[in-house]
């Protein structure tokens, strides 16, 4: 109900509303999704699902050929390959992934065969990107025993569930790459692991493509997303608010004035890093706490 609620209130603004379907959906939970969820977002005029699994993408299009289908960043779009492989599924839009974002050169490929296929490109201006770009990690699995299923019953009884420390699995994840000295991390990822991954640099790292907006405009892309989980709504309206601004003025020149608003990126930016080093000292904590009660658990049994 909620949601419905959420849905009127962007409608009443005439804005788009996309509901975000993203974790893996299991093939038998599909006929049930359908039924008791995409066919309700439908009639209430979602524009939209945001979704991860190519064969639930394939029955939303045969069901509602006129729901928008955006590939989630999660699909990991980084080639011509996977693109026409999600559009072949039902996708019209696609999220690109976090992997490519300063290479304008693959950016400008990738949205080429998009408009070819009439599909449309979507880009993460402001977020964060996994190892080897979101969707196409493994490191989160050295943590498995951490894992906690959570089973989440709706207002109208439907059950779903998500298992919390699996990104992939629509729980968050502990994020063990960003305190990879921890002991608990030296235990549970084998040697050679830890060393390849240490090489990396940016693990988990927060991105601002704001001041890219203005050539990325020129290269046509027609979606930027800016990514608003786990921070406070003031400060993702507040962040939302400026790159309208950029946009607007990139609309309007080729090389538009821009610095005020960099400026207040920045800072806000500044805001952003507190807010997550607290969420992730919170994850670090909460993974502790499972392995602890885990490995207590195996010794004494
Ligand atoms: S937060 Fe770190 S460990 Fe978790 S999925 Fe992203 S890169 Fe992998």
């Amino acid at each position: 109900m909620r949601l419905k609620k959420a849905v009127n209130i962007v409608k009443s603004y005439d804005k788009k509303i996309y509901i975000a379907m993203n974790a893996e959906i299991e093939r038998e939970m599909i006929p049930l999704l359908l039924e008791k969820r995409v066919a309700d977002y439908a009639s209430w005029g979602c524009d939209g699902l945001i979704i991860k699994t190519p064969e639930f993408m394939k029955a939303v299009s045969k069901s509602y050929p006129d729901f928008e289908i955006v590939a989630s960043v999660g699909c990991h779009i980084d080639s011509e390959k996977k693109l026409r492989y999600y559009h072949s599924m039902g996708a019209t839009t696609f999220v690109l992934s976090t992997e490519l974002r300063r290479n304008h050169e693959k950016i400008k490929e990738l949205k080429a065969v998009a408009s070819q296929l009439g599909m449309k490109t979507e880009i993460i201006v402001s977020g964060t990107a996994c190892y080897k770009g979101v969707g196409n990690c493994n490191f989160f699995k050295y943590f498995k025993d951490a894992f906690e299923r959570i089973t989440l019953v709706d207002s109208d009884g439907f059950v779903t569930e998500k298992v919390f420390g699996n990104p992939e699995k629509g729980g968050g994840c502990y994020r063990p790459c960003l305190y990879l000295d921890d002991p608990i991390v030296q235990q549970l990822v084998p040697k050679d692991v830890l060393i390849e991954i240490r090489k990396e640099k940016n693990l988990n790292e927060r991105f601002t493509l704001a001041k890219d907006v203005p050539s990325l405009i020129e290269i046509g892309i027609d979606i930027f997303k800016i990514q608003g989980r786990e921070y406070p709504v003031d400060l993702v309206a507040e962040l939302t608010r400026i790159f309208r601004q950029i946009i607007d003025k990139s609309l309007k020149s080729k090389n538009p004035d821009i610095t005020q608003e960099l400026r207040e990126i920045e800072k806000l930016g500044r805001e952003l890093d507190t807010r997550r080093m607290i969420y992730t000292g919170n994850l670090r904590e909460k993974l502790y706490e499972k392995l602890e009660i885990y490995l207590k658990t195996k010794s004494t049994s």
